[in-house]
């Protein structure tokens, strides 16, 4: 293994500098050994005492001592600066999802290949406490059936950002691919979409609601419900029948019970999840993109009934 990124911190750039950035990769940065914070680049904010840059162009010529890059912009912008980062010799993580399409990923991957460099591209729901017990705990059991049920109030999560209704932005799917992305990892076989219905309002590029039905080769009922109207209580919960009892996982996959017994309480570990296994592939030569969830997403865009419904006004 390369001990030099062990002993010299990995000079890291934040791209993007909004919520994410600010809430889950700055603390997580600081609180992982092996990154450093030598440059933002974001058109209107900036970081005290960090150089700064309106554009990762302009921040790729001007810190050119920079070893990384965290793309924590919006999908529709996340595969030009990525190209540009890696044809400058940078590692790169991409917040979820990856991108804007399905098919940008693969040149973004050769290119990492190609330069030896790692490109990362992160699902942080991933890293939730709960998520590897569930995939060992199914592992070994039949599954039944699972539904999802992921429901937040776009208003209280992602206040302002007109992007997120965008072409490109997802709409409800920006949090409901994080359910995917657990479905994916903890299910012992692939998962197929069979039927969608989107609910898009009359004002909007991107659906506020999703009602979705996937299955597997052995033909199990896999339901989910996304929506962004969700006031009082919200739901971030998976719950998988299996024929060793009722699985559920909540709270975005830190929580894990077992026909009402707690296994796992987990604290918030998503992030510097995240940053330790950006640093174990940097040190490995090595890089990590799985397009799964994006893929399944695309296809409820493919197969999904649309319906229109009240506009949505911020
Ligand atoms: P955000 O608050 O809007 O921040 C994104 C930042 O990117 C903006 O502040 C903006 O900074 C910059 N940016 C560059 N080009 C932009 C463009 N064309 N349009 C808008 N902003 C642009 O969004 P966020 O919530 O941090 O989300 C960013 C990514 O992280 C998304 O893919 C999202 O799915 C993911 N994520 C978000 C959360 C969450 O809870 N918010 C959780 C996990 C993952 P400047 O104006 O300074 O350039």
């Amino acid at each position: 293994m390369d001990t030099t990124a062990e002993k010299t911190p990995v000079r890291l750039a934040i791209v993007g500098l909004g919520k994410i950035a600010r809430d889950q990769h700055l603390p997580a940065i600081a609180a992982v050994p092996g990154f450093t914070v030598a440059a933002v680049a974001s058109r209107n904010a900036a970081l005290d005492g960090v150089p700064h840059f309106p554009t990762i162009e302009e921040m790729l010529e001007g810190a050119p001592d920079v070893d990384a890059v965290a793309l924590c912009t919006p999908p529709q912008v996340r595969r030009a600066q990525a190209a540009a980062a890696l044809a400058a010799g940078k590692h790169v993580l991409l917040e979820k999802p990856p991108g804007a399409t399905v098919g940008e990923l693969a040149p973004l991957a050769a290119a990492a290949a190609a330069g030896g460099r790692t490109l990362f591209a992160t699902w942080h729901s991933r890293f939730a406490a709960a998520v590897e017990p569930a995939r060992a705990f199914l592992a070994e059991r039949a599954i039944r059936s699972v539904t999802i049920t992921w429901k937040e109030d776009v208003r209280v999560w992602h206040p302002g950002q007109g992007w997120i209704w965008e072409p490109g932005g997802l709409g409800v799917f920006d949090p409901g691919i994080n359910a995917l992305s657990i479905l994916t990892r903890i299910l012992p076989r692939p998962v197929f979409l069979t039927a969608a219905d989107l609910s898009f309002p009359a004002n909007r590029q991107a659906p506020i609601a999703a009602d979705l039905d996937f299955t597997d080769e052995a033909g199990t009922s896999i339901r989910a419900e996304f929506d962004f109207r969700q006031t009082g209580p919200q739901s971030w919960d998976i719950r998988v029948e299996t024929d060793g009892g009722m699985l559920t996982l909540s709270h975005g996959g830190a929580k894990l019970d077992h026909d009402g017994r707690t296994l796992v309480d987990g604290t918030d570990a998503e992030y510097t999840g995240i940053y330790r296994h950006f640093a174990g592939l940097i040190a490995r030569g090595a890089s990590d993109v799985d397009v799964l969830p994006l893929s399944l997403v695309a296809d409820a865009f493919l197969l999904g009934r649309r319906r229109t419904v009240e506009p949505f006004e911020d």
